[in-house]
């Protein structure tokens, strides 16, 4: 129901920007061609002007008689008067003029710059009423005519433009805010989904631990007993671990988080991490080769973060890959740092969702698949306490041939 008054919310605002986009074009047109009118005008009242000067003139100078052309028409004057009522009529451009018969377009004078090519676009006005016994006229082209009609348009377009931009940016920016709720709001409700089926076992396992101890307390050998208790404070421990996850996350987001940074030898702080996780896991064939090449092997760190951090990546390494798990821990220098590479050999990442995996909630594959746990807050636990060491995380892989996960800390 939100999915399509969204999408009908969405596809009206599209439809006015449509419309109103339709609209400024239109009314642009209309204005282009209010301004192109205006100006044929101011010309067309230039050049009636221009001609009944020389009309004038002709008359006082040859009283009427026919006369060829040049005898009545001289060039210096027609420029003259062409420059008088061009400022006259505020036609702010250069422009070149010509004499042609209008039966043959044979130029009879012509401006510097005039061609007979440009005789189509220009502008005219018949001096049959001076020289009457051929029609001849006068043609004027204006090279600079586009240029103004634009300078008299451009400032309201210029706005329209802009206004059409700022609401299309506006709507896309809304649509893609309102996507990303929706997106962090899914996100959440796996989580929620996730968190509740990952303490749902323990619980259960913890009940009927708990159950069979207090029903057969005297029947059972103390081995048992033993057994059942250490079912128990493992369960215990596996929920107040990820308890623990999702309170120090709140607290990175606070800004709460102190860390109490200590100088550490990196190698030994991995190897006592890895070898204690592996050992505890049982449910898989664990193999780790270490491959220590880094000298500057000394940084500043927080043990226990950093302990998480590499408990993380050794037990995504394990969980995404298949039974028998072959991981390879590495370390290399690096300049101002040491490089730490945990390689495993399983399922892999595709390459559009190697930079998601760090966002917070973001499972590959997520919804209610719980063929493998998680709440898809590790990397992002990783992401951020490495960035309060000024270090940072990144990944290598291919799908289904494995992955790297490299961490620079500096030294
Ligand atoms: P989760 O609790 O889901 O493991 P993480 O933040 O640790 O959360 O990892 C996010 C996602 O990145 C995982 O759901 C998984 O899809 C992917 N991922 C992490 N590590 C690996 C790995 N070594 N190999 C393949 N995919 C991995």
């Amino acid at each position: 129901m939100r999915n399509k008054l969204l999408i009908i919310t969405s596809s009206l605002v599209l439809l006015s920007l449509v419309g109103l986009i339709t609209i400024q074009v239109i009314w642009l047109k209309q204005s282009w061609a209010i301004s192109e009118e205006q100006y044929d005008d101011r010309v067309d009242r230039m050049l009636d002007n221009v001609v009944d000067e020389l009309i004038e003139y002709a008359d006082t100078v040859h009283k009427g008689k026919n006369k060829v052309i040049f005898d009545v028409l001289d060039t210096a004057l027609l420029e003259e008067l062409m420059y008088k009522y061009i400022d006259y009529h505020n036609i702010d451009t250069p422009f070149y003029h010509a004499i042609v018969k209008t039966k043959n377009k044979e130029l009879i004078y012509k401006s510097e710059g005039y061609d007979i090519k440009l005789h189509p676009k220009s502008y005219k006005s018949c001096l049959s009423c001076i020289w009457k016994k051929e029609y001849m006229h006068i043609s004027v082209f204006f090279p600079g005519k586009k240029k103004e009609i634009i300078k008299g348009v451009s400032s309201y377009a210029l706005l329209s433009v802009l206004f059409i931009i700022l609401v299309s940016l506006a709507f896309v920016y809304m649509v893609f805010g309102v996507f990303r709720q929706k997106k962090i709001s899914q996100l959440k409700n796996d989580f929620i989904n996730n968190m509740t089926h990952e303490f749902k076992t323990p619980i259960s396992t913890i009940s009927i631990a708990n159950d069979i101890l207090k029903n057969n307390m005297e029947q059972l050998k103390p081995s048992i007993v033993n057994k059942y208790l250490t079912i128990i404070q493992d369960e215990n421990l596996r929920m107040q671990n990820q308890v623990e996850l999702v309170l120090q996350i709140a607290c990175i987001e606070k800004g709460q988080l102190q860390l109490n940074k200590e100088e550490v030898e990196i190698h030994e702080l991995i190897r006592r991490t890895v070898d204690k996780f592996v050992l505890n896991t049982m449910e898989k064939k664990v193999k780790v080769k270490y491959d220590f090449e880094a000298e500057n092997k000394v940084a500043r760190v927080e043990i226990l973060h950093m302990q998480n951090v590499i408990r993380n990546l050794i037990d995504n390494a394990i969980k995404y890959s298949g039974q028998d798990v072959f991981i390879e821990v590495a370390t290399n220098d690096v300049e101002n740092g040491i490089v730490i590479q945990v390689k495993d050999k399983g399922i892999g990442i595709k390459k559009e969702d190697m930079d998601k995996i760090f966002d917070k909630f973001h499972r590959i594959g997520s919804g209610d698949i719980h063929n493998v746990k998680g709440f898809g807050l590790g990397l992002y636990y990783v992401k951020n306490i490495l960035s309060l060491h000024g270090g940072k995380v990144w990944v290598d892989s291919n799908l289904n041939k494995g992955s790297t996960f490299s961490v620079y800390i500096p030294t």
